[in-house]
Protein backbone atom coordinates (compact mmCIF):
# COMPACT_ATOMS: atom_id res chain seq x y z
CA UNK A 1 0.00 0.00 0.00
CA UNK A 2 1.70 3.73 -0.76
CA UNK A 3 0.47 6.45 1.51
CA UNK A 4 -2.01 8.99 0.02
CA UNK A 5 -0.20 11.36 -2.89
CA UNK A 6 1.01 14.33 -0.87
CA UNK A 7 1.43 13.18 2.27
CA UNK A 8 4.51 11.79 3.78
CA UNK A 9 5.69 10.02 6.95
CA UNK A 10 8.30 10.83 9.61
CA UNK A 11 10.97 8.30 10.71
CA UNK A 12 12.01 7.89 14.18
CA UNK A 13 14.76 10.58 13.25
CA UNK A 14 12.68 12.87 11.51
CA UNK A 15 9.87 13.14 14.27
CA UNK A 16 12.75 13.76 16.84
CA UNK A 17 13.75 16.83 14.10
CA UNK A 18 10.31 17.69 14.21
CA UNK A 19 9.96 17.77 18.18
CA UNK A 20 13.26 19.94 18.71
CA UNK A 21 11.84 22.78 16.25
CA UNK A 22 8.51 22.36 18.01
CA UNK A 23 9.28 22.40 21.48
CA UNK A 24 11.76 25.47 20.48
CA UNK A 25 8.78 27.40 19.07
CA UNK A 26 6.15 26.88 21.67
CA UNK A 27 9.36 27.69 24.55
CA UNK A 28 9.47 31.03 22.60
CA UNK A 29 5.50 31.74 21.93
CA UNK A 30 5.41 30.82 26.05
CA UNK A 31 7.96 33.54 26.76
CA UNK A 32 6.24 36.38 24.39
CA UNK A 33 3.22 35.03 26.70
CA UNK A 34 1.10 32.82 24.53
CA UNK A 35 -1.06 29.92 25.51
CA UNK A 36 -1.36 26.89 23.42
CA UNK A 37 -4.94 26.04 21.69
CA UNK A 38 -6.03 23.08 19.93
CA UNK A 39 -9.22 22.87 17.86
CA UNK A 40 -10.51 19.89 15.62
CA UNK A 41 -8.97 19.01 12.43
CA UNK A 42 -12.55 19.02 10.96
CA UNK A 43 -14.69 22.30 10.28
CA UNK A 44 -18.23 22.94 9.15
CA UNK A 45 -17.10 23.93 5.38
CA UNK A 46 -18.90 27.01 5.90
CA UNK A 47 -16.35 28.10 8.31
CA UNK A 48 -13.88 28.44 6.03
CA UNK A 49 -16.15 29.89 3.12
CA UNK A 50 -16.74 32.63 5.21
CA UNK A 51 -13.78 33.82 7.26
CA UNK A 52 -10.89 32.81 4.76
CA UNK A 53 -13.15 33.17 1.59
CA UNK A 54 -14.36 32.08 -0.99
CA UNK A 55 -12.70 34.19 -3.98
CA UNK A 56 -9.07 32.35 -2.47
CA UNK A 57 -7.62 29.50 -3.94
CA UNK A 58 -7.22 27.81 -0.27
CA UNK A 59 -11.23 27.56 -0.48
CA UNK A 60 -12.20 27.48 -3.75
CA UNK A 61 -9.77 24.60 -5.18
CA UNK A 62 -8.04 23.12 -2.09
CA UNK A 63 -10.40 21.98 0.70
CA UNK A 64 -10.68 18.07 1.37
CA UNK A 65 -14.23 18.21 1.90
CA UNK A 66 -16.98 15.73 2.24
CA UNK A 67 -20.22 15.20 3.23
CA UNK A 68 -20.55 13.17 6.91
CA UNK A 69 -23.71 10.18 7.22
CA UNK A 70 -25.70 13.62 7.88
CA UNK A 71 -25.43 15.03 4.82
CA UNK A 72 -23.47 18.03 6.88
CA UNK A 73 -20.74 19.28 4.54
CA UNK A 74 -17.50 19.06 6.52
CA UNK A 75 -13.84 20.20 5.53
CA UNK A 76 -10.60 19.17 6.86
CA UNK A 77 -8.70 22.44 8.03
CA UNK A 78 -6.91 24.17 5.05
CA UNK A 79 -5.43 26.83 7.65
CA UNK A 80 -5.48 27.54 11.75
CA UNK A 81 -7.11 31.04 11.59
CA UNK A 82 -10.70 30.66 11.09
CA UNK A 83 -10.90 27.50 13.18
CA UNK A 84 -9.54 29.45 16.02
CA UNK A 85 -11.52 32.19 15.70
CA UNK A 86 -14.69 30.19 15.81
CA UNK A 87 -13.55 28.93 18.87
CA UNK A 88 -12.72 32.06 21.07
CA UNK A 89 -16.47 32.98 19.44
CA UNK A 90 -18.12 30.13 20.50
CA UNK A 91 -16.47 29.89 24.20
CA UNK A 92 -16.65 33.81 24.21
CA UNK A 93 -13.08 33.97 25.50
CA UNK A 94 -12.77 37.35 24.69
CA UNK A 95 -15.18 38.06 27.35
CA UNK A 96 -13.47 36.38 30.06
CA UNK A 97 -9.89 36.91 29.11
CA UNK A 98 -7.36 39.59 28.94
CA UNK A 99 -7.09 41.19 25.77
CA UNK A 100 -5.50 40.57 23.49
CA UNK A 101 -6.21 37.40 23.20
CA UNK A 102 -2.65 35.33 23.15
CA UNK A 103 -2.90 31.79 21.51
CA UNK A 104 -0.42 29.86 19.83
CA UNK A 105 -1.38 26.13 17.80
CA UNK A 106 0.72 23.78 16.05
CA UNK A 107 -0.84 20.74 13.99
CA UNK A 108 -1.99 19.25 10.38
CA UNK A 109 -3.63 21.38 7.87
CA UNK A 110 -4.57 19.88 4.39
CA UNK A 111 -4.71 21.05 1.17
CA UNK A 112 -4.81 19.57 -1.74
CA UNK A 113 -2.27 21.15 -3.92
CA UNK A 114 0.05 19.70 -6.66
CA UNK A 115 2.74 18.36 -4.30
CA UNK A 116 6.21 19.56 -5.39
CA UNK A 117 9.22 20.29 -3.49
CA UNK A 118 8.61 21.95 -0.22
CA UNK A 119 4.33 21.27 -1.21
CA UNK A 120 1.95 18.81 0.80
CA UNK A 121 -1.25 18.07 0.97
CA UNK A 122 -1.28 17.03 4.53
CA UNK A 123 1.66 19.06 6.33
CA UNK A 124 1.85 20.92 9.45
CA UNK A 125 1.87 24.67 10.82
CA UNK A 126 3.02 26.38 13.95
CA UNK A 127 1.16 29.77 14.47
CA UNK A 128 0.21 32.26 16.69
CA UNK A 129 -3.06 34.55 16.76
CA UNK A 130 -3.47 37.66 19.26
CA UNK A 131 -6.94 39.13 18.91
CA UNK A 132 -8.61 41.89 20.16
CA UNK A 133 -5.66 44.82 20.44
CA UNK A 134 -5.35 47.30 17.60
CA UNK A 135 -2.07 48.86 18.37
CA UNK A 136 0.55 48.86 15.89
CA UNK A 137 3.36 47.84 18.36
CA UNK A 138 1.04 44.33 18.82
CA UNK A 139 1.79 43.98 14.75
CA UNK A 140 5.69 44.62 15.73
CA UNK A 141 5.84 42.54 18.61
CA UNK A 142 4.15 39.45 16.40
CA UNK A 143 6.89 40.10 13.44
CA UNK A 144 9.36 40.22 16.04
CA UNK A 145 8.21 36.92 17.73
CA UNK A 146 8.46 35.01 14.75
CA UNK A 147 11.66 36.68 13.61
CA UNK A 148 13.59 35.48 17.08
CA UNK A 149 12.06 31.97 16.11
CA UNK A 150 14.13 31.73 12.85
CA UNK A 151 17.18 33.00 14.62
CA UNK A 152 16.70 30.42 17.48
CA UNK A 153 16.36 28.07 15.01
CA UNK A 154 19.51 28.93 13.72
CA UNK A 155 18.41 30.63 10.79
CA UNK A 156 20.34 33.30 10.06
CA UNK A 157 19.80 35.56 6.27
CA UNK A 158 15.91 35.25 6.64
CA UNK A 159 14.36 37.42 4.65
CA UNK A 160 10.88 38.84 6.27
CA UNK A 161 8.73 40.40 3.51
CA UNK A 162 6.27 42.96 4.42
CA UNK A 163 3.59 45.03 2.79
CA UNK A 164 0.35 46.78 3.71
CA UNK A 165 -3.04 46.34 1.92
CA UNK A 166 -4.61 48.93 3.55
CA UNK A 167 -8.11 49.08 5.36
CA UNK A 168 -11.18 48.84 3.66
CA UNK A 169 -11.72 52.22 1.92
CA UNK A 170 -7.62 51.44 0.43
CA UNK A 171 -8.69 48.18 -0.63
CA UNK A 172 -11.88 49.60 -2.10
CA UNK A 173 -10.03 51.76 -4.16
CA UNK A 174 -7.51 49.33 -5.35
CA UNK A 175 -9.92 46.52 -6.50
CA UNK A 176 -11.29 49.42 -8.73
CA UNK A 177 -8.06 50.34 -9.77
CA UNK A 178 -6.87 46.58 -10.08
CA UNK A 179 -10.41 46.07 -12.51
CA UNK A 180 -9.72 49.43 -14.64
CA UNK A 181 -6.37 48.01 -15.45
CA UNK A 182 -7.38 44.16 -16.31
CA UNK A 183 -10.31 45.05 -17.86
CA UNK A 184 -8.79 45.10 -21.87
CA UNK A 185 -6.22 42.01 -21.02
CA UNK A 186 -9.72 39.70 -18.91
CA UNK A 187 -10.90 37.93 -21.70
CA UNK A 188 -7.42 36.14 -22.88
CA UNK A 189 -6.42 35.48 -19.36
CA UNK A 190 -7.81 31.93 -17.56
CA UNK A 191 -10.90 30.58 -16.16
CA UNK A 192 -9.61 31.35 -13.17
CA UNK A 193 -8.89 34.67 -13.41
CA UNK A 194 -12.24 35.47 -14.98
CA UNK A 195 -14.09 34.27 -11.79
CA UNK A 196 -11.25 36.15 -9.71
CA UNK A 197 -11.83 39.72 -12.05
CA UNK A 198 -15.70 39.47 -10.92
CA UNK A 199 -15.27 38.06 -7.28
CA UNK A 200 -12.23 39.80 -5.88
CA UNK A 201 -10.09 41.00 -8.12
CA UNK A 202 -6.74 41.06 -5.83
CA UNK A 203 -6.85 37.50 -6.15
CA UNK A 204 -5.70 37.44 -9.70
CA UNK A 205 -2.09 38.56 -8.04
CA UNK A 206 -2.24 35.18 -6.68
CA UNK A 207 -2.09 33.44 -10.38
CA UNK A 208 0.11 31.06 -11.14
CA UNK A 209 -0.20 31.00 -15.26
CA UNK A 210 2.61 32.20 -16.99
CA UNK A 211 0.84 34.46 -19.72
CA UNK A 212 -1.27 36.06 -16.48
CA UNK A 213 1.49 36.46 -13.98
CA UNK A 214 3.18 38.38 -17.36
CA UNK A 215 0.20 40.43 -17.30
CA UNK A 216 -0.32 41.51 -13.42
CA UNK A 217 3.50 42.26 -13.92
CA UNK A 218 2.64 45.67 -14.47
CA UNK A 219 -0.54 45.89 -12.60
CA UNK A 220 -1.17 49.20 -10.07
CA UNK A 221 0.04 48.33 -7.13
CA UNK A 222 -1.42 48.45 -3.66
CA UNK A 223 0.71 51.02 -2.01
CA UNK A 224 -0.30 53.87 -4.16
CA UNK A 225 -4.03 53.64 -2.73
CA UNK A 226 -3.34 53.39 0.75
CA UNK A 227 -5.47 55.99 3.10
CA UNK A 228 -3.72 58.01 5.13
CA UNK A 229 -4.60 56.20 8.20
CA UNK A 230 -3.44 52.79 6.94
CA UNK A 231 0.11 54.95 5.28
CA UNK A 232 0.85 55.81 8.93
CA UNK A 233 0.46 52.83 10.48
CA UNK A 234 2.54 51.09 8.24
CA UNK A 235 5.43 53.45 8.46
CA UNK A 236 5.08 53.18 11.92
CA UNK A 237 5.84 49.71 11.67
CA UNK A 238 8.47 50.22 9.47
CA UNK A 239 9.81 52.21 11.58
CA UNK A 240 10.02 50.09 14.74
CA UNK A 241 11.14 47.38 12.62
CA UNK A 242 14.18 49.53 11.71
CA UNK A 243 14.81 50.71 15.12
CA UNK A 244 15.07 47.37 16.28
CA UNK A 245 17.29 45.80 13.56
CA UNK A 246 14.92 43.55 12.19
CA UNK A 247 15.80 43.53 8.53
CA UNK A 248 12.96 43.52 6.41
CA UNK A 249 12.24 44.35 2.44
CA UNK A 250 8.79 46.01 1.37
CA UNK A 251 7.47 44.15 -1.41
CA UNK A 252 4.96 46.27 -3.15
CA UNK A 253 3.48 43.17 -4.43
CA UNK A 254 2.53 40.85 -1.60
CA UNK A 255 -0.87 40.58 -1.03
CA UNK A 256 -1.33 36.85 0.31
CA UNK A 257 -3.55 34.64 -0.81
CA UNK A 258 -6.29 34.96 2.04
CA UNK A 259 -9.38 37.05 1.91
CA UNK A 260 -8.93 37.85 5.47
CA UNK A 261 -6.15 40.12 5.61
CA UNK A 262 -5.90 44.12 6.03
CA UNK A 263 -3.55 46.35 6.74
CA UNK A 264 -0.13 44.66 7.43
CA UNK A 265 0.81 41.13 5.35
CA UNK A 266 3.87 39.73 6.07
CA UNK A 267 6.27 36.27 5.07
CA UNK A 268 9.38 34.82 5.61
CA UNK A 269 11.64 33.54 2.66
CA UNK A 270 14.61 31.28 3.01
CA UNK A 271 16.93 29.71 0.62
CA UNK A 272 19.28 26.92 1.91
CA UNK A 273 23.11 26.49 1.23
CA UNK A 274 22.12 23.96 -1.19
CA UNK A 275 20.14 26.69 -2.89
CA UNK A 276 17.16 24.52 -2.50
CA UNK A 277 14.21 26.85 -2.34
CA UNK A 278 11.03 25.61 -0.66
CA UNK A 279 8.48 28.52 -0.49
CA UNK A 280 7.65 31.08 2.09
CA UNK A 281 8.99 29.18 5.28
CA UNK A 282 6.36 31.28 6.72
CA UNK A 283 3.53 34.46 6.43
CA UNK A 284 1.09 36.17 8.16
CA UNK A 285 -1.16 39.20 8.53
CA UNK A 286 -3.30 41.74 10.06
CA UNK A 287 -7.18 40.93 9.83
CA UNK A 288 -10.69 42.94 10.81
CA UNK A 289 -13.51 41.30 10.36
CA UNK A 290 -12.90 37.80 10.79
CA UNK A 291 -14.02 37.78 14.14
CA UNK A 292 -17.31 39.97 13.10
CA UNK A 293 -17.46 37.59 10.47
CA UNK A 294 -17.73 34.13 12.44
CA UNK A 295 -20.31 35.93 14.92
CA UNK A 296 -18.37 37.38 17.51
CA UNK A 297 -17.65 41.20 18.71
CA UNK A 298 -15.40 43.65 16.37
CA UNK A 299 -12.05 42.91 17.07
CA UNK A 300 -8.86 43.07 15.23
CA UNK A 301 -6.56 40.22 15.20
CA UNK A 302 -2.90 39.46 13.90
CA UNK A 303 -1.40 36.03 13.39
CA UNK A 304 1.37 34.18 11.45
CA UNK A 305 2.46 30.96 10.64
CA UNK A 306 5.60 28.66 9.97
CA UNK A 307 5.30 24.86 7.88
CA UNK A 308 7.07 22.78 9.58
CA UNK A 309 7.94 20.83 6.74
CA UNK A 310 9.94 23.48 5.20
CA UNK A 311 11.37 24.54 8.98
CA UNK A 312 12.76 21.28 8.71
CA UNK A 313 14.24 20.68 5.34
CA UNK A 314 16.23 24.36 5.47
CA UNK A 315 17.21 23.51 8.80
CA UNK A 316 18.23 19.69 7.21
CA UNK A 317 20.01 21.22 4.66
CA UNK A 318 21.88 23.66 6.60
CA UNK A 319 22.54 21.05 9.37
CA UNK A 320 21.60 22.66 12.00
CA UNK A 321 18.61 20.11 13.15
CA UNK A 322 19.93 19.52 17.08
CA UNK A 323 21.54 16.28 17.10
CA UNK A 324 18.85 13.34 17.82
CA UNK A 325 19.67 13.10 22.04
CA UNK A 326 16.76 10.03 22.82
CA UNK A 327 19.83 7.64 22.38
CA UNK A 328 18.92 4.37 24.58
CA UNK A 329 20.85 5.24 27.92
CA UNK A 330 20.83 1.68 29.52
CA UNK A 331 20.49 -1.52 27.78
CA UNK A 332 19.29 -4.87 30.14
CA UNK A 333 20.74 -8.28 29.48
CA UNK A 334 19.27 -10.57 31.41
CA UNK A 335 20.30 -14.56 31.38
CA UNK A 336 17.77 -16.57 31.31
CA UNK A 337 14.07 -16.98 33.09
CA UNK A 338 14.96 -15.70 36.66
CA UNK A 339 16.77 -12.77 35.56
CA UNK A 340 14.74 -11.57 32.90
CA UNK A 341 11.85 -11.15 35.54
CA UNK A 342 13.65 -9.23 37.97
CA UNK A 343 15.61 -6.97 34.97
CA UNK A 344 12.05 -5.93 33.64
CA UNK A 345 11.37 -4.54 37.28
CA UNK A 346 14.64 -2.80 37.66
CA UNK A 347 14.00 -1.31 33.84
CA UNK A 348 10.71 -0.34 35.42
CA UNK A 349 12.63 1.19 38.44
CA UNK A 350 15.36 3.12 36.39
CA UNK A 351 12.63 4.13 33.86
CA UNK A 352 10.00 6.27 36.41
CA UNK A 353 13.56 7.46 37.97
CA UNK A 354 13.93 9.08 34.25
CA UNK A 355 16.45 7.00 32.43
CA UNK A 356 16.00 5.88 29.02
CA UNK A 357 15.96 2.11 29.56
CA UNK A 358 15.73 -0.82 26.96
CA UNK A 359 15.17 -4.37 27.59
CA UNK A 360 16.74 -7.43 25.68
CA UNK A 361 13.41 -9.91 25.54
CA UNK A 362 14.98 -12.57 24.00
CA UNK A 363 17.15 -15.87 25.27
CA UNK A 364 20.26 -14.69 23.57
CA UNK A 365 23.92 -15.41 23.85
CA UNK A 366 25.65 -12.12 26.09
CA UNK A 367 27.56 -11.75 22.84
CA UNK A 368 24.83 -11.10 20.65
CA UNK A 369 23.10 -8.71 23.30
CA UNK A 370 25.99 -6.62 23.27
CA UNK A 371 25.82 -6.59 20.05
CA UNK A 372 21.66 -5.05 19.93
CA UNK A 373 22.98 -2.76 23.26
CA UNK A 374 25.64 -1.16 20.48
CA UNK A 375 23.24 -0.96 17.26
CA UNK A 376 21.11 1.05 20.24
CA UNK A 377 24.06 2.93 20.88
CA UNK A 378 23.64 2.66 24.67
CA UNK A 379 25.88 4.13 27.34
CA UNK A 380 25.54 1.08 29.99
CA UNK A 381 24.35 -2.34 29.81
CA UNK A 382 23.00 -4.09 33.22
CA UNK A 383 24.10 -7.84 32.80
CA UNK A 384 22.47 -10.12 35.16
CA UNK A 385 23.06 -13.31 35.38
CA UNK A 386 22.43 -16.96 37.50
CA UNK A 387 25.23 -15.41 39.75
CA UNK A 388 23.83 -12.30 40.10
CA UNK A 389 20.19 -13.42 41.30
CA UNK A 390 21.46 -15.59 43.50
CA UNK A 391 23.52 -13.04 44.81
CA UNK A 392 20.69 -10.10 44.90
CA UNK A 393 23.38 -8.01 42.74
CA UNK A 394 24.04 -6.49 39.20
CA UNK A 395 26.74 -5.97 36.50
CA UNK A 396 26.55 -2.48 35.36
CA UNK A 397 28.98 -2.18 32.21
CA UNK A 398 30.30 1.20 30.76
CA UNK A 399 30.25 0.54 27.63
CA UNK A 400 32.49 3.62 26.19
CA UNK A 401 35.26 2.66 28.75
CA UNK A 402 34.62 -0.75 28.58
CA UNK A 403 34.74 -1.15 32.41
CA UNK A 404 32.22 -3.33 35.12
CA UNK A 405 31.33 -3.21 38.44
CA UNK A 406 28.90 -4.97 40.64
CA UNK A 407 26.28 -3.11 42.28
CA UNK A 408 23.68 -4.42 44.73
CA UNK A 409 20.39 -4.41 42.80
CA UNK A 410 18.91 -2.33 45.46
CA UNK A 411 21.10 0.63 44.55
CA UNK A 412 21.11 0.75 41.10
CA UNK A 413 18.82 3.56 40.46
CA UNK A 414 20.99 5.51 42.99
CA UNK A 415 24.43 4.11 41.17
CA UNK A 416 23.12 6.09 38.50
CA UNK A 417 21.75 9.22 40.21
CA UNK A 418 25.01 9.61 41.49
CA UNK A 419 26.90 9.45 38.00
CA UNK A 420 24.66 13.06 37.34
CA UNK A 421 21.57 12.25 35.79
CA UNK A 422 21.13 11.63 32.39
CA UNK A 423 24.52 12.19 31.71
CA UNK A 424 25.49 11.97 28.16
P1 LIG B 1 -0.09 30.29 4.16
O1 LIG B 1 -1.06 30.70 5.20
O2 LIG B 1 -0.72 29.68 2.94
O3 LIG B 1 0.90 31.35 3.81
O4 LIG B 1 0.77 29.12 4.83
C1 LIG B 1 1.65 29.38 5.88
C2 LIG B 1 2.89 28.56 5.74
O5 LIG B 1 2.54 27.17 5.64
C3 LIG B 1 3.67 28.84 4.46
O6 LIG B 1 4.53 29.93 4.63
C4 LIG B 1 4.42 27.55 4.27
O7 LIG B 1 5.58 27.54 5.07
C5 LIG B 1 3.47 26.52 4.79
N1 LIG B 1 2.75 25.88 3.67
C6 LIG B 1 1.74 26.38 2.95
N2 LIG B 1 1.31 25.50 2.04
C7 LIG B 1 2.08 24.40 2.17
C8 LIG B 1 2.14 23.12 1.53
N3 LIG B 1 1.28 22.78 0.58
N4 LIG B 1 3.06 22.22 1.96
C9 LIG B 1 3.93 22.53 2.96
N5 LIG B 1 3.92 23.72 3.60
C10 LIG B 1 3.01 24.63 3.21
Amino acid sequence: MQNVKGTHDLLPNEAAGFESIENLLKGIATYYAYKQVRTPVIEPSELFVRGVGNSSDVVRKEMYTFLDKADRSISLRPEFTAGIIRMLVNNKTYATEELPLKYFYLGPVFRYDRPQLGRYRQFNQFGVESVGNNSYFNDVEVIMMAYSMLISLGLNGVKLKINSIGDDASRDAYRKALKDYFAPHIDHMCEDCKQRYELNPLRILDCKVEEDIKIAENAPIVGQYLSKESEERFNNILALLSEYEIPYEVDPHLVRGLDYYSETVFEFHYVSATGNNYGAIGGGGHYHKLVKELGGPDLPGIGFSFGVERLYSVLKDDNLLPEDEDKVFIYMMPMGLQARKVALNLASDLRMSGYITDYCFDDCKLSAMFKRAEKKQAKYAIIIGENEINNDKVVIKDLNKQEQIEVPTSEVVDFFDKLGGIAD
